[in-house]
């Protein structure tokens, strides 16, 4: 696979490449970034190839292939090993899931089989972790509805409570009234 360095940027445009700007290499072997290779193919009349910009040989159209960048998959690659070593939150793991899933598909034909796998792991690790949430979610409610059926058994016996004494003293005092005649 191609290297390249941090900073390198597209020798057309001067531009740093990077997620959103890809090197993309062509026949001839000369490298620019996804954005010029695209204004050069769509300034070119459809009826002949567009040549390259560095030394002017043409090029069929197909032949473009996209450069995966070594350092976003190694940052990818950081990333997901995080996230299986710590607990991360749903989030944070289908927001790389997402990067990963955005980079192996500029990735074309050329998609490391490292990525891969982290899209895979990350996916499996995703799904346990909605399970776990769906579980959690039941017993919250299963709680909370335990927890309301008690305030309202705790209400009823603090309401027996009131009628047992409010019957206590009805008691007493026909009682008292009895002893005083
Ligand atoms: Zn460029
Ligand atoms: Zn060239």
């Amino acid at each position: 696979m191609f290297a390249l360095g941090p900073g390198s940027s597209c020798d057309v445009c001067l531009k740093e490449y990077g997620f959103d700007r890809l090197p993309q290499s062509i026949q001839c072997g000369h490298i620019m970034c996804n954005a010029c290779c695209a204004s050069i193919i769509g300034t070119t009349s459809p009826h002949t190839s567009p040549s390259c910009p560095f030394c002017r040989l043409r090029f069929p159209r197909d032949s473009v292939r996209t450069i995966v960048i070594n350092n976003e998959v190694r940052r990818l690659e950081d990333q997901v090993a995080k996230v299986a070593q710590k607990k991360c939150s749903i989030e944070e793991v289908s927001k790389l899931h997402t990067a990963i899933t955005d980079c192996l598909i500029s990735a074309g034909d050329h998609q490391p089989a490292s990525l891969s796998l982290s899209a895979a792991l990350l996916r499996a690790v995703l799904v346990n972790q909605m399970a776990h949430s769906e579980a959690r979610k039941a017993h919250e409610s299963i709680i909370t509805q335990l927890q309301s059926r008690i305030a309202e058994a705790e209400q009823d016996s603090s309401n027996l409570e009131a009628e047992v004494g409010r019957w206590v003293s009805l008691i007493m005092s026909v009682q008292a009234s009895f002893l005083n005649t």
